[in-house]
């Protein structure tokens, strides 16, 4: 193994609103749709979201979609619904940037900037959001080591930027039951390779709405920072992921029945 860079006093404090969340210390609990489809439906569910102790929203504006006819996203008019959301909820909001050329947008709205499990070893797009200032969520790749997603990290924490949670969000392996492997051991070697916080995306990894609280409940029971769900005002007719959404009951149901 080789020696990693480790993160030892770098605080990531996210501003909600006057309040701040300190990462680490608070677990970060991230709600909200794969992808923002309408003003209605985020504001719907961020209400509704934070209601039930969720303290950060989530939804893509730019999707990274296996074929090019799926729905790919609202793009920039998506990022305008998430900052009027932001504004009307008072919640911080956490969204992924595709391209590079997309960052002063994102960087404008988001209050952590998401990279995706595509983008992980897209090394001049972590390089550029390792010279911004604002607290990175780095997921892991589909197929990614342990290795080669620290090394991620490294490429953004070599810039100026050690702002950096990790998300473990399931791996490619020869279980097709599930849409991704949930690894969980992850979450204490990155704690004890990297000192980083790490987050666990129960949704991605299992692709199965009924895995989400049992997965959750075992992300936390071996120390994950928080978790990232995705809740949808009416999964069935999601334009994305709804098979791995839940309903507002559920997401419900989910908060009250886990520790955090
Ligand atoms: C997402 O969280 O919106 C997403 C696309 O997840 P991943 O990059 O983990 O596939
Ligand atoms: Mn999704």
């Amino acid at each position: 193994m080789s020696e990693y860079k480790k993160i030892k006093n770098e605080k990531i404090n996210i501003d909600a609103q006057g309040k701040t969340i300190e990462v680490g210390r608070e677990k970060l609990m991230i709600a909200g749709p794969c992808a923002i489809e309408s003003y209605d439906q985020l504001l719907a569910t961020a209400k509704f979201v934070k209601s039930v102790g969720a303290n950060i929203l989530r939804g893509g504006a730019y999707k990274p979609r296996t074929h090019p006819n799926s729905f790919q996203g609202l793009g920039n008019e998506g990022l305008e619904i998430l900052k009027a959301v932001k504004k009307e909820v008072g919640m911080p909001v956490i969204t992924e940037i595709l391209d590079v050329r997309d960052l002063k947008d994102v960087y404008d709205i988001a209050d952590i900037i998401q990279i995706g499990s595509r983008n992980m070893q897209n090394f001049s797009l972590l390089s550029e959001v390792g010279k911004q200032d604002k607290p990175v969520l780095l997921k892991r790749g589909l197929a990614s080591t342990i290795n080669e997603w620290i090394g991620a990290a490294e490429y953004i924490m070599d810039e100026s930027n050690e702002k950096v949670i990790m998300c473990e969000r399931g791996i490619r392996t020869y279980n097709d039951y599930t849409r991704n492997t949930l690894d969980l051991a992850a979450v204490p070697i990155i704690h004890k390779e990297t000192g980083l916080p790490v987050i666990v995306d129960p949704s991605h990894s299992t692709g199965i709405r009924y895995l989400i609280e049992p997965m959750s409940k075992a992300a936390l029971a071996c120390g994950a920072d928080g978790l990232m769900i995705e809740v949808h005002p009416n999964p069935d007719m999601a334009l994305s992921d709804g098979e791995q959404s839940l309903n507002f009951e559920e997401y419900s149901k989910l908060m009250k029945s886990i520790k955090f």
